[in-house]
């Protein structure tokens, strides 16, 4: 089965971004990815955007990524409004083959999803027929704030812009009943599986110890049924890559493997693979 990873971070090479590769059991750089990717027949993944709207920042190998374009905190001026020029300098990205999308991160930026500051990028997402990524859920630093990447944050936004497609980031978790909701509501909204583990795990042990959390990700899952809605992701470099893919296919009915690990990435976001 072809794999595509819709979820992951290329950060450049140093201390600490090299020490999260190295403690799942990998190397942070490109060679040794395709090499990984080789071995687990993924095929594609997609560069969630950091730190930078120059276009020449995100080069990435063409055969092995796409990636969508990242408004992080870095992006905000010292008021923490938008820089000037942020719809032009987007749309430069969307202008790119390359470049497969948008991603928002909310709770780290401490901004609505309704705030006006987004709603040219929205409109430029529908007009190129590019997906908004949003990190939605718990977040890997305690000055974010949540309240701002809750799932029903997204679903006013989904509701307000029907023609721009959304994909919620790790299924909002751990909120996963809202999230739910909001996959089932919008026809504009999918979501992906990424970040749901953090480090190596001993997937037998996890399985049986977390039985209630990962019953209720299954429960959730499949209450909605929308296995067209749902792809895979890893959030790398904080997961190992084999175990990661072990683990999804724990959640997920293998009757729907091929949508999820494979045809819901390549349609939403629009790869041509
Ligand atoms: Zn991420």
């Amino acid at each position: 089965m072809k794999i595509i990873d819709a979820h992951l971070h290329l950060f450049p090479s140093s201390p600490s971004t090299d020490g999260m590769a190295e403690k799942v059991g990998h190397e942070n750089n490109t060679d040794h990815l395709r090499q990984v990717y080789g071995e687990l027949n993924m095929v594609h993944g997609v560069v969630m955007g950091n730190r930078s709207l120059e276009t020449g920042y995100h080069s990435y190998p063409e055969d092995l990524f796409h990636y969508c374009v990242g408004l992080d905190s870095t992006l905000l001026n010292e008021e923490k409004g938008p820089i000037p020029d942020l719809p032009d300098r987007v749309e430069e990205h969307l202008k790119r083959e390359n470049c497969c999308g948008v991603k928002l991160y909310p709770g780290y930026n401490h901004i609505w999803l309704s705030d006006p500051m987004y709603e040219p990028i929205y409109q430029l997402a529908a007009r190129y027929d590019k997906p908004v990524a949003v990190h939605m859920g718990l977040t890997a630093f305690a000055k974010a704030h949540l309240k701002y990447s809750h799932p029903l944050v997204l679903d006013e936004t989904a509701a307000d812009h029907r023609r721009t497609r959304f994909v919620m980031c790790h299924f909002g978790n751990p909120f996963l009943e809202s999230a739910a909701a909001v996959v089932e509501k919008n026809h504009n909204v999918s979501a992906d599986l990424s970040g749901l583990l953090e480090g190596r795990v001993n997937l037998e042990e996890y399985f049986r110890e977390q039985a209630g959390y990962v019953s209720l990700l299954r429960t959730w899952l499949t209450a909605i049924g929308q296995w067209d809605d749902i792809l895979y992701g890893t959030d790398w470099p904080i997961v190992n890559l084999g175990e990661y893919i072990d683990f999804v296919k724990g959640l997920v009915p293998e009757k729907h493997w091929e949508k999820v690990f494979f045809h819901n990435a390549n349609r939403v976001y629009g790869l041509g693979l």
